[in-house]
This record gives C-alpha cells, structure tokens and sequence, in this order.
C-alpha cells in the first residue's frame, strides 16, 4: 500500500501551543499512529516528533537518536520525573520550526517515565542527546515549544522566519 508520510504541523498552527491529551487505551488507532510517526521522523531527518506535529493532540512521542527508523522507541504519557541541578546549552532544531535552530538551557539528566505499545511501564535515568530529545518533545505534550526558551539573541534572530512561517500559515488558511 502506497501512502504519503504524515505531514508535520508547523507554528503556529494552534495544535502546538494545546495540552495534548493522556493516552489511556492502546488500540490499532495508537499503534497505526504510533507506526506512522516514526515513518514521518525518519522521512523529514528528525530525531523525535511528538503527536501534536502530526496534529494529533495526544501524548505520544517517537525518539530515535540516530535517526534511523530501526532505532526508534514510542513513548506513550512520557513524563518526567527527576532531574539533574546541572543544566547544560544545546543548539536545538523542530521539525515544526523548519531553518530555525537556537541555544536552549536544559538539565542535562531526567528521569523518565513512559508505556510502550505494550502498556508496560518503563522508568529510567536518561542523559546526553536522549535526555535532550525527551525534554524537547515531552515540552510540545505540554504544548511548549522550544523557541519560548532561546536567549535573546537567538530570539532576534529567529524573528524574520517566524514571521515568513506565520504568513504561509496565513496563505494556506485562506486557501481552505
Ligand atoms: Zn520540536
């Protein structure tokens, strides 16, 4: 069957700034969209992609640090549940912020909590790129998104793409 990789939701469509909604049953509606983002993930070169980039409003993320599809993990309800005093800066991007990347201060180790596909609940220590791309899509869950945490220089400098990604938005509203 031949169908076309989810299209990923850019700002500042509303999905993005909504609490997304706890996943409570796993059924062949979260496994069928569970599958198709980590196809989206890897087709778009990304590292993780939460549900409301696809535009679905639940809590649900795919990670994989290499990009590659066979190293992907679904996390459903990630949460985090520690972190580390340290905190650490990182040149971040989102799939959602297409040619825009900035400096963010996050710690540098959480603990985290999730279910898989199979409803089992995983809970462990997470550093480096891995607790990096937790913290960034676990944000879009709770409807943050990351250009919110840049400093002011990369906050300037991000102006003029999101106001060119804030006008095709508009374009396309007007042609539905
Ligand atoms: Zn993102």
């Amino acid at each position: 069957m031949l169908t076309r990789p989810l299209a990923i939701v850019h700002y500042p469509d509303p999905v993005l700034r909504q609490r997304a909604e706890e996943i409570r049953e796993i059924d062949d509606e979260v496994r069928d969209l569970a599958e198709s983002m980590v196809e989206a993930m890897v087709c778009h070169d990304g590292i993780g992609l939460a549900g409301p980039q696809v535009g679905v409003s639940r809590r649900i993320i795919v990670v994989s640090p290499t990009g590659q599809s066979e190293d992907a993990t679904v996390h459903l309800n990630p949460r985090i549940v520690d972190s580390g005093k340290e905190e650490v800066e990182f040149e971040e991007g989102c799939l959602s912020f297409p040619e825009i990347r900035g400096i963010v201060i996050r710690p540098e180790w959480v603990t985290v909590e999730f279910e898989d596909l199979e409803g089992r609940t995983f809970s462990g220590e997470i550093d480096g790129l891995l607790a990096r791309v937790f913290q960034h899509e676990i944000d879009h869950l709770d409807g943050i998104v990351f250009v919110t945490k840049f400093g002011p220089v990369d906050k300037l400098r991000a102006r003029r793409r999101l106001k060119k990604l804030e006008e095709a938005y508009a374009a396309q509203g007007s042609r539905r």
